[in-house]
């Protein structure tokens, strides 16, 4: 029998990915909030990277979907229902991973979002609100909470369960998602930027505190991406920039919306030892240039 070496094997199945740059070929790839519409992208293209891709979210049926998707075409994937709010749902299934595929070599933590009872309806708080409008004052405890422990709460206690395995392993490397939220804080949603800030903070505490012990930790923060979730309010139905994708567009330098897949450069980039093996702390944005303009 002829054996193909793995890198042409990958290749000539995948010509047009960027994941034919990457081989990660039997490293274990953790990925959190893996039934989404960020993550499920990411876990499609690092299984075609040669990794074992385990799908974790706290919707089975979502990270299922993907998981099938990944095997049906020839890839390595198994989606396990995990609630990353809970220590004892991530030790089982850092277990069952274990068991299937063996110990974790890279973590995404990528579950994470914003809830609208932590959402103002105004920008500004003015003299002359309405009194229905839902203010600063309304704000509800239970939906900053929410907030809060979801993507801070969410990304630490996977990293508290799964970098144990990591310690002194090769290759071994966490990334968080921090978001354009964490530079400047968008308005209306002060939870979920304070939250995204503590991310790109607990990314800088985590490579140093791993620096001895081979872990490391980046981030990327995208910027204003389209999707099928937000396309309706960004765009009208004559696909036309809705007010407020007008505003994006006007402090996006590049003047477009990103997508998924400009994501997955950077996310491949800082996951291999090849490329980013002296990259530690950083948190990359993604962003057509948001972050660096002041706006005028
Ligand atoms: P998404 O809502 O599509 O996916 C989030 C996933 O997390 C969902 O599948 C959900 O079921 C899962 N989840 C929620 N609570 C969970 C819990 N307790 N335990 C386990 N899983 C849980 O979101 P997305 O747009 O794919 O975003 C992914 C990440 O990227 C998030 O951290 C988000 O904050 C960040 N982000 C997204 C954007 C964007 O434009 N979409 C921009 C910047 C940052």
């Amino acid at each position: 029998m002829i054996t193909m070496p793995f890198n042409f094997w990958y290749m000539e199945k995948d010509k047009m990915t960027l994941a034919k740059k990457h081989n990660f070929k039997d490293k274990v790839v953790v990925i959190t909030g893996a039934g989404g519409v960020l993550c499920a992208y990411f876990a499609k293209e690092i299984a075609k990277t040669g990794a074992k891709v385990a799908l974790l979210d706290i919707n089975l049926e979502s990270a299922q979907k993907f998981a099938d998707e990944i095997n049906a075409q020839g890839y390595i994937a198994k989606a396990y229902k995990t609630n990353v709010l809970e220590l004892d749902s991530i030790k089982q299934t850092r277990d069952a991973i274990a068991a299937d595929f063996g110990t974790c070599d890279i973590l995404i933590n990528g579950a994470g979002g914003n809830n609208p009872k932590a959402t103002t309806d105004n920008e500004f708080h003015e003299l002359d609100l309405p009194p229905t409008t839902k203010s600063f004052f309304d704000l509800d405890k239970s939906g900053i909470e929410f907030v809060f422990n979801l993507n801070y709460l969410g990304t630490l206690l996977p990293t508290q369960v799964f970098a144990k395995d990591m310690v002194g392993k090769k290759g071994a490397n966490i990334i968080n998602i921090s978001s354009m939220n964490a530079y400047t804080p968008l308005t209306k949603i002060p939870a979920y930027s304070g939250a995204k800030a503590a991310i790109s903070n607990f990314t800088q505490w985590l490579a140093v505190h791993f620096s001895h012990v081979g872990i490391r930790c980046n981030a990327i923060a995208p910027g204003f991406l389209v999707s099928n979730q937000n396309r309706a309010l960004l765009f009208d139905e004559q696909d036309n920039p809705t007010a407020r994708a007008h505003k994006i567009l006007t402090n996006t330098p590049m003047g477009r919306f990103g997508e998924a897949k400009e994501l997955m450069g950077g996310i491949l980039f800082l996951m291999d030892e090849e490329y980013a093996s002296f990259i530690n702390g950083v948190v990359l944005p993604i962003d057509g240039g948001f972050s660096a303009y002041s706006g005028v």
